[in-house]
């Protein structure tokens, strides 16, 4: 019974297809390492999933082969994986479920469409449809190991894919590429040219796993046609054409730069180079070898999908592949980096499961964890360009490390960079910090907030900068939390100036400031507490301030307290609680205060003072960024406010 139907490709697929139809892109010959990548995972799966149903297992052995036809124009890739069911070809085939794919198009779309696209393509990469590079119409026929039918698939790319019943002997993939013609402005070569198919594998899929087989129809055809003497050398041709060999197990003065950038795509499937590489073979009681990658940019999955599906190391055991996305060997702080671990001492039959619990694993990633943490210290030390380039990237991502690894804390805060009253566009380290400190300062001040230009104007920042004392601004997500876990950086303690009470001269003249602030304290008590009744339902206290110079009043989150990014983030995560009522601080020096003071003398009632309190509690709110409780009455209020101080 067999049938087929006629789809339309998803928007996503079709804008992305259409895109590689017209590309310019001149790196073409990279669709046949996609595909390559491609079969070489299906036969990882299929090796993976035998472990457990044996009755997967192919019956011969794994193979990647590719078929040149010069005559019929086309380059036939099969391989002997997993396969797909018609339902798999559907969904990994007809749509685009890379996460990838819509960000790609965001960013074509703001490229406007045509003059950015070869660079963009380069940035991130679409797999399978690369192949619509050098072909007009590709056929896909595909068997799901365990099962018995087979799915065709056929496109030319063009909005349209046909889906219909096909017969294939043993189970896995065979993709037939109808070649465009070769044309060298187009940077299209001759795909069909053996020559060249073996230059290209060699040059980007050396050291896949699985043999990767080429069969030449028309060499085939030429020997027939002599047919005379030892034409036995379609054995020798039948040679892989990979030397398959684990690139972290050749020595490192072997293997180029270019190789081991190679291999990194191959994994990630990314099309650019990584920012960093770090290998390490480590003996002793253990054994094993890592070679890691930090891609160039973050992976659009990291950054979009908080927890990212597809992170993780690919983890070998003696050399045969056990599984991707292998998430137990990284702390989710490092979720960024890319690679793989050879295990020498793990069970082969070792179940995902059984991961997470076991000691070894433990202790690789331990140990995993130091070789990053120094290769990084040595980046920073070495190429700090690069390093903040690196910064820039993961730095947020790096930080949540900083609350979790309490063992790494003191590392970690080495490896950090901030963002400071003075460190203008580029970040700096604490090292820097503490070297431009204060004599007498004996703690680390931070601010930190929803964004950095919020905090760069925020009131709480005025007595620091008169005082040129530097402050950090925290913006990050993690920075709520690690600021909550790290005690010290060196002999510094952290301390946020948007927090409790504040006394900055204190380390220096102690008890004349005290009797200082007492005064006024005492001369505004009255008006004060005439404050703090009508703000009840918004702050819990109203106090002179000794942060502010030049703003009139700010809000302070009282010493005990969460923060309201804190409380903002738990609310997003669920947690009830009622909201956290703040400190409002009121600059004593400011000329509204003494204005106020003398109001509140002929009129100390509530009804008198209400205006007043609204507004300085809606322009600290406004102040540092966050949002007014209610705006329509504020802005309300500043006009009453205006029409009287115009003597209307
Ligand atoms: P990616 O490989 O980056 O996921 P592709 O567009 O290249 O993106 O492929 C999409 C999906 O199609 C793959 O994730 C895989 O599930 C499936 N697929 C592609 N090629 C093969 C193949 N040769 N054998 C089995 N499945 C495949």
């Amino acid at each position: 019974m067999s049938h087929s139907e006629t789809f339309e490709f998803k928007t996503e697929a079709r804008q992305i297809l259409e895109l590689m139809v017209h590309s310019v892109y001149s790196n073409k010959e990279i669709f046949l390492r996609e595909l390559i990548s491609n079969s070489s995972d299906a036969l990882d799966k299929r090796r993976y999933e035998s472990i457990s149903q044996p009755e997967l297992a192919a019956p011969s052995e794994p193979e990647i082969r590719i078929i040149l036809d010069p005559e019929a124009k086309t380059l036939t890739l099969s391989d002997n994986g997993i396969g797909m069911s018609r339902e798999e070809v559907h969904q990994f085939i007809g749509t685009i479920a890379r996460s990838g794919a819509r960000e790609f198009l965001k960013a074509l779309q703001e490229k406007k469409e045509g003059d950015g696209s070869p660079d963009l393509i380069g940035q991130f990469g679409v797999g399978f449809y690369s192949a619509f590079m050098v072909a007009d119409r590709v056929e896909l026929i595909t068997r799901r190991a365990g099962t018995d039918e087979a799915t065709r698939w056929e496109s030319s790319g063009q909005g349209e894919y046909i889906l219909g019943d096909a017969t294939l002997e043993e189970a896995g993939t065979t993709v037939i590429l109808h070649l465009k013609e070769a044309d060298q402005e187009d940077a299209l070569q001759d795909y069909t040219n053996a020559w060249e198919i073996r230059r290209i594998v060699k040059k980007y899929s050396d050291f896949v796993s699985y043999p990767i087989r080429l069969t030449d129809l028309k060499a085939a055809e030429e020997d027939e046609a002599k047919d005379d003497e030892e034409s036995d050398d379609t054995d020798a041709a039948d040679e892989p054409l990979n030397s398959m060999k684990a690139i972290w197990l050749r020595n490192r003065d072997e293997v180029t730069d270019e190789e081991y950038n190679e291999f990194y795509k191959h994994l990630t499937r990314d099309w650019n180079d990584p920012l960093l590489r770090v290998q390490a073979k480590i003996e002793g009681t253990l054994e094993y070898r890592i070679l890691l990658y930090i891609p160039e940019r973050m992976p659009y999955d990291l950054l979009y999908a908080q927890q990212a599906l597809q992170h993780g190391l690919h983890l070998y055991i003696k050399r045969i592949f056990i599984m991707d996305n292998c998430q137990d060997l990284l702390p989710p702080y490092f979720r960024f980096v890319r690679g793989v671990v050879d295990s020498e001492d793990l069970p082969l039959n070792i179940s995902r499961e059984l991961l997470q619990e076991n000691r070894l694993v433990q202790r690789m990633n331990k140990g995993i964890v130091a070789k990053l943490l120094q290769e990084l210290q040595h980046l920073q030390e070495k190429e700090p360009e690069k390093y903040q380039q690196f910064w820039q990237h993961y730095g947020a991502i790096l930080k949540e490390g900083l609350a979790m690894d309490a063992d790494n804390q003191a590392a970690l805060l080495d490896l950090s960079l901030f963002h400071t009253t003075r460190s203008g566009d580029e970040p700096c380290s604490l090292k820097d910090y503490v070297g431009r400190m204060q004599e007498g300062q004996k703690v680390i001040y931070y601010l930190s907030g929803e964004s950095l230009d919020s905090l760069k104007a925020s009131p709480h920042l005025e007595a620091f900068r008169a005082k040129d004392i530097e402050v950090l601004l925290l913006s990050d997500g993690a920075d709520e939390f690690w600021t909550h876990h790290a005690d010290k950086y060196q002999d510094f303690e952290f301390k946020s100036i948007g927090r409790g009470a504040l006394n900055l001269d204190e380390e220096k003249k102690e008890d004349e400031e005290d009797s200082d602030t007492e005064n006024k304290e005492d001369k505004y008590k009255g008006l004060f507490s005439v404050f703090a009744e009508i703000l009840t339902d918004q702050v819990k206290e109203v106090r002179p301030s000794s942060r502010l110079v030049d703003s009139v009043a700010c809000l302070v989150v009282d010493e005990a307290d969460l923060s309201p990014q804190l409380e903002k983030m738990m609310k997003m995560m669920g947690q009830q609680m009622p909201p956290t009522k703040r400190i409002l601080e009121i600059n004593p020096d400011h000329a509204v205060t003494a204005a106020l003071l003398k109001h509140f003398e002929a009129d100390p009632s509530r009804e008198a003072m209400g205006l007043f309190a609204e507004t300085l509690y809606g322009l600290a709110l406004l102040a540092e960024g966050s949002d007014v409780d209610n705006p329509a009455a504020l802005s309300k209020n500043i006009g009453a406010l205006l029409a009287k101080a115009l003597g209307m």
